[in-house]
Formats: C-alpha cells, structure tokens, sequence
C-alpha cells in the first residue's frame, strides 16, 4: 500500500468525565475555602505546597497545614497579554514564583497588580476564582490592592 493509498479522516472526541484528585482534595477544598492548605511532613517537618499527601523528602505521611495566604515574589515575568480568566480583575498579570509564608517550597502563580513591574520580594496575598477546577485556581495581589 502507497501512503496515497491510506484512507485518513478528522474527527473530533469530546470526553466528560469526573477527575478526582484523591489525596490532595485537601487542596482543592482549601481553595474552594479561601484558603492555601499545604501539607506538613510528620517526619522531617518539611511543608509542602502545593500539599503532597506523602513527603517527597522522607516518604513519611504529611498532614493538612493551611497557611495564611500571604507570601513573597521569587521570580517574576510580566505578561504581554492579560490570561483570559483574569481580564475581569483589570490590571497587569505577572507569571511569578511566590514563596507562601511557613511553606517550604515555592508555587507558580499569577499575580495581579497595578503596577507596569513587580520587584521581587514583594510581598503578595492570595486571592482565590470563584468556581476551582485547577491547581492554579487562584492568584496573588500584592499587599494592599484588592
Ligand atoms: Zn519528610
């Protein structure tokens, strides 16, 4: 057979299905809750965000630890274009890495200002969307704005 001869079609597969996300629901409800809900390590106390039902570290099991919401910029790159589910905020959407306050790790988030840059080390606040579907379903301000 020639590849003149292979019969090709495009279709389209459209699946609906329930994703559950097991032992980091906790996460999720947080979200839902307003609320960043790492985990703690029993073991080696280290915490993780976004929550890891078993540390990574020591493999022991890590327990709920909501945090305060509140965190520090890392790293940051403003964005030329506003995110789509972002737009209704008004203002500049940074892609930033925020170091929440009593986590251990860092977590990759939006921020939303209303400045032209964003310094690191600012100091940022979460904000959450109004339905959660995502890990990144939520974003941070920086201290001040609302
Ligand atoms: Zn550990």
């Amino acid at each position: 057979m020639s590849e003149f001869e292979i019969f090709e079609v495009e279709l389209e597969d459209v699946y609906r299905y329930r994703l559950s996300y097991g032992g980091q629901s906790a996460y999720f409800h947080g979200l839902q809750n307003k609320t960043l809900v790492a985990s703690r390590c029993s073991g080696c106390g280290f915490v993780w965000l976004p929550l890891r039902p078993i540390c990574s570290k020591c493999y022991e099991p890590a327990h709920e630890y909501p945090l305060d919401g509140k965190g520090e910029v890392l790293t940051v790159v403003m964005l030329p274009e506003t995110p789509e589910h972002l737009k209704h905020l008004g203002g500049r959407v940074a892609s930033a890495l925020v170091r929440p306050d009593g986590a251990d790790t860092c977590i990759k988030a939006f921020v939303v200002t209303d400045t032209e840059e964003l310094a690191y080390g600012t100091r940022v606040d979460a904000r959450y969307l109004s339905e959660i579907r995502t890990i990144g379903d939520f974003y941070f301000v920086p201290d001040g704005r609302t």
